[in-house]
């Protein structure tokens, strides 16, 4: 098996490392990761620039870009051929409910899935610099060969899993998951510079969840890994019919 990992955290993430330490336990695998950190960049494509990439190291290279840059670059130029799978991680930090959206970890996935290639998303709900992350590389071992192992992986679905910020040795068990509901209190921090002008910096203030059972967050708090499969297709379905009743014109 053939397998990419790439990241948003930077080739030179510790997160990484455990991923493909992981991903061994799978076959071959190449690293094409961006040359900085790109979390939050969401799905986003370098398509004004030039991309370059970097050889880094024996079957890693990093990449000027963005993690769906990185697959594309990966899956269609660096690699030897196409992956059979792409894993993208371990982020530092959780990728839960809305955080989907946002996150490049998940888009990453999400870029494989639109080419059809089987993808799992992983981060990890502890700070960057917890030494817990190190401890899930036996049990993302364990657990990545049946997540991609079957012969029945979803199309259009990819895996978003969350690991739950205690020691691997101390997790309960798996769960299979539907994304959360996230409560924003001011995340949007307001400021002065040193020269007297105002500055805002989006991500500050506290973060809460709606904890209802069967979602990703209810899972990790509880000590569970959390499986989540995502569907590339965010049509709500259920409303197309009272939708289509507005009979809007044009
Ligand atoms: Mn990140």
């Amino acid at each position: 098996m053939l397998i990419l990992c790439t990241n948003d955290d930077g080739y030179m993430a510790p997160g990484l490392e455990v991923l493909v330490e992981a991903a061994r336990t799978l076959g071959e695998v190449h690293v094409v990761a961006p040359d900085r950190e790109q979390s939050a960049t969401s799905h986003s494509l370098t398509m004004h620039l030039p991309l370059r990439a970097r050889r880094v190291r024996e079957g890693w290279h990093s990449v000027t870009g963005t993690p769906t840059d990185c697959v594309m670059l990966g899956t269609q130029a660096i690699l030897p051929r196409r992956p059979d799978v792409v894993l993208s991680g371990v982020n530092h930090g959780m990728n839960m409910g809305e955080d989907v959206l946002y996150s490049g970890t998940v888009s990453a996935a999400m870029e494989a899935t639109i080419f059809g290639i089987p993808a799992v998303a992983i981060s990890y709900a502890g700070r960057a610099d917890d030494a817990h992350l190190a401890s899930y590389a036996p049990l993302l071992a364990r657990l990545l060969p049946q997540l991609v192992k079957r012969g029945d992986f979803p199309p259009e679905t990819l895996l978003n899993v969350n690991l739950p910020a205690i020691p691997a040795e101390r997790v309960q068990g798996v769960r299979v998951t539907r994304l959360g509901r996230r409560v924003f209190t001011d995340s949007l921090t307001q400021g002065t510079d040193p020269s007297g002008k105002p500055y805002y910096w989006i991500g500050g203030g506290s973060i809460e969840w709606a904890s209802h059972e069967g979602t990703d967050y209810h899972a990790v708090d509880a000590g569970y890994v959390s499986v989540t499969p995502l569907h590339l297709d965010l049509t709500n379905h259920s409303l197309l019919r009272s939708v289509a009743e507005w009979e809007l014109s044009a």
